[in-house]
């Protein structure tokens, strides 16, 4: 028996070279090793404001983009969160699990709630005990993440602990999986690359429109002139060749950048030809997909199905551990 990855991608605009760099790629390096989950998480992005009349095309986008990115549907399980009501329904015990105190340690609470100053809902605030439901709810213990989801997995894992230690061992403790790249800055290098800052590369957009951004992205601030030396490791051109360039040419910018032999636009054409080299058939593919809308609602019809059943078995154990069963099957 593989063991179970979980991992989730919100609906919530394009997906990113940031999601890329960060998660996808380890999703797909990884899906014949494991038995994989993942999952759309619609009602995580609902804790932002949004159109709900664009929330269906964003579903099928992100479902596109990750089929296109090599999530071979015959090997893995993609789904929609919303689809499968044991995740709100599991949350809600943990919810009574885990202290207010905990929750407060957030850090994505904390900047999510400086970025939405209108809408400090407590589904915000919540949110890391839903994205504990969603691993623990398939026996998650892979779970390949972006560094700024770190600290959300170590609470899934006290959330398990304390389940365990109170109602008897239910859930495995997940273990957070990074890339070699688990922090992707946006263009502006200040901020992370997000969905929601508009600093980011999309996974699937033209070359053009690659180049015209990267032209513009931030590098080292320090290096002012052509001649001046840079400074690869604070430059996040450089920590975008780590996932796209060969480590023959990684070491080349490196040293090179250093001494100045190799300017910003001669590395971020380098990029741009090696990123347009990746990119273009996960952009060919996911574009084919996107105008076949049955199909894809019928991988995730598919996959929630797969789901449900899963989900059902381990809210009846839970239930059980909690004593909360026996009214249930009068
Ligand atoms: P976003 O922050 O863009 O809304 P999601 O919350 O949907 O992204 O995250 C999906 C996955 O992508 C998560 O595993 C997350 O850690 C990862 N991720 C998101 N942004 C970045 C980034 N800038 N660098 C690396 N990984 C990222």
């Amino acid at each position: 028996m593989k063991k179970k990855l979980f991992s989730g991608i919100q609906p919530s605009g394009d997906v990113h070279l940031g999601n890329y760099l960060g998660a996808i790629s380890n999703w797909v390096r990884l899906i014949d090793s494991y038995d994989c989950f993942f999952c759309i998480v619609d009602y995580h992005a609902i804790t932002i404001d949004y159109k709900p009349e664009s929330m269906q095309q964003r579903i099928l986008n992100a479902a596109a983009a990750n089929i296109g990115a090599g999530l071979d549907p015959d090997k893995c399980t993609i789904f929609v969160q919303s689809q499968v009501p044991e995740h709100t329904e599991l949350a809600w015990i943990l919810n009574s699990v885990i202290s207010m105190g905990h929750l407060e340690r957030m850090t994505q609470f904390k900047d999510k709630s400086m970025q939405n100053k209108g809408n400090i809902n407590v589904g915000l605030f919540t949110y890391p005990v839903l994205q504990a439901a969603d691993i623990l709810l398939y026996k998650g213990e892979v779970v390949p993440v972006g560094e700024d989801q770190i600290q959300h997995i170590e609470l899934a894992r006290e959330i398990a602990r304390k389940f365990n230690n109170k109602y008897g061992g239910t859930f495995p403790e997940p273990q957070e999986f990074l890339t070699e790249v688990p922090r992707i800055m946006g263009l502006d290098g200040k901020t992370k690359m997000s969905k929601s800052l508009n600093n980011y590369i999309s996974l699937v957009e033209s070359p053009d429109s690659i180049w015209k951004k990267l032209a513009s992205a931030v590098t080292d601030e320090n290096r002012k002139r052509r001649n001046d030396p840079g400074n690869p490791e604070i430059c996040n051109i450089f920590t975008m060749h780590k996932g796209f360039s060969t480590q023959e040419q990684i070491e080349e910018i490196r040293s090179s950048c250093a001494t100045a032999e190799i300017g910003c636009v001669d590395c971020k054409k380098m990029l741009h030809e090696n990123m347009v080299r990746e990119l273009t058939p996960i952009r060919e593919k996911s574009n084919e997909l996107i105008d076949d809308s049955d199909y894809l609602y019928g991988v995730l019809k598919r996959g929630a199905e797969r789901c449900k059943d899963i989900a059902k078995e381990t809210m009846g154990l839970v239930r059980e551990n909690m004593g909360l069963s026996s009214l249930k099957d009068c």
